[in-house]
């Protein structure tokens, strides 16, 4: 069993005497002992087992088992959000004194974690262009404990050379982790090619039907199965065995999620490069764009995220948008339903209009992220988006 498909439908599962098909949710929040010595060899850990759904739950173990062998990771703790993941491999790998250089292109909320709170604790950061190997290098100091950054960006599809990142930092002892919520491991493998960690935000493509917030940290068995473990016991940012549930059946279409919406956003984006009222495309798929041939190297397709710039700036934008019937007006992503939203006036409007130009991020872009929509009627409502723009 080595395949990605045959993994994302068969991957953990233990099943239970009962000799059920599908994977049951195991609503409990703690367990029984068989005895009173059983209990106390749980809590000394001198047996393995389940105490508490804080702790551990077996729907919420085959999630991290599957996802674990999916990305090719030694561990998975599966966290309540994305965020809670980030936030876990921070308090679980950093101590105050500790500086972090991070993809000035990361989500937004992944800058105020770390402006706002990791900062407040006597971290230090510094954020670089993604695409910049010489600055991700230059920013390196004594006491530099981890790389952080997403990859394609969001929502301008700058690709970092994570093998690159990965021997830049391994030079100097650095841990490399990367968020790869945007390809998801049916896209790009970020441990083949030398990442240390790596992040998801289940909530997106995991689940790609918009149901549940969740995430995982990944990696070996140490700072992970024993560190970030650690913290979610303790800490309590735990996934529920309901959404386990949910996030386990949403592996088993990924794969075919991730190529039939990776064709569609393709075909798309070689759409709107051809229309005369789009001035430029921001999809690494195109062979216009600068990393073209990173992208092929790095990925199996180019992911559902396809962002372009019409002219008439704000105006023209927020008409486009709301000439549409179809796709639907939200800011978040990875949904089998398209979406669009107006970056700059949504999940970029809290940072200053100069940072704003100085991330590239204009008034007249807008972010698709394309579901499983026919080709044609998906075409057919921008087309209303582009008369109107
Ligand atoms: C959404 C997102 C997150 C945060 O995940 P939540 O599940 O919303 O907490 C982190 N990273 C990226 C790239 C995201 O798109």
């Amino acid at each position: 069993m080595t395949q990605l498909s045959t993994l994302a439908v068969r991957a953990g599962q233990v099943r239970t005497q009962e000799g059920e098909h599908c994977e049951p949710i195991f609503t409990t929040s703690s367990y029984v002992f068989r005895n009173a010595a059983e209990a106390a060899a749980r809590f000394d850990e001198t047996e393995k087992g389940n105490i508490y759904s804080r702790f551990t739950n077996p729907t919420v173990r085959c999630f991290e088992e599957r996802l674990a062998a999916m990305e090719g990771g030694a561990s998975c703790v599966a966290t309540s959000s994305g965020m809670a993941a980030i936030l876990a491999t921070c308090m679980s790998v950093l101590k105050a004194g500790d500086h972090i250089v991070c993809s000035e292109s990361v989500f937004g909320s992944t800058i105020a974690l770390i402006n706002r709170y990791l900062l407040k604790f006597g971290v230090e950061v510094t954020y670089v262009r993604l695409d910049d190997n010489d600055a991700w290098r230059e920013a390196i100091k004594p006491n530099t404990r981890m790389f952080y950054l997403e990859t394609p960006s969001n929502p301008l599809s700058v690709i970092a050379d994570i093998r690159a990142l990965a021997d830049i930092a391994h030079e100097r002892g650095v841990l490399l982790v990367v968020d790869n919520c945007f390809c998801t491991p049916a896209l790009q493998k970020p441990f083949e090619l030398g990442a240390d960690l790596v992040i998801h935000s289940a909530t997106k493509f995991l689940d790609g039907q918009g149901r549940c917030i969740g995430g995982a940290v990944l990696g070996d068995a140490q700072i992970v199965g024993k560190d970030v473990f650690g913290f979610i016991r303790t800490a309590g940012p735990s996934m529920s065995p309901f959404n386990a549930w949910v996030f386990l059946k949403g592996l088993e279409t990924l794969e075919l999620r991730m190529r039939a919406q990776s064709a569609a956003a393709l075909d798309i984006a070689q759409w709107l490069e051809a229309h005369p009222k789009v001035r430029k495309v921001h999809y690494a798929g195109l062979t216009s764009h600068p990393q073209y041939a990173l992208a092929k190297r790095q990925q199996s397709a180019f992911g559902s995220i396809v962002t372009f710039e019409i002219e008439n700036a704000r105006a023209g934008a927020w008409s486009f948008i709301d000439a549409t019937r179809l796709v639907s007006i939200t800011a978040n992503l990875g949904d089998v339903k398209t979406t669009i939203t107006h970056p700059a006036t949504t999940t970029h409007s809290r940072i200053t209009a100069q940072e704003r130009e100085r991330a590239g991020i204009t008034e007249g872009m807008l972010r698709l992220s394309i579901g499983l929509e026919a080709l044609e009627d998906l075409k057919e409502d921008l087309a209303k988006g582009l008369a109107a723009a």
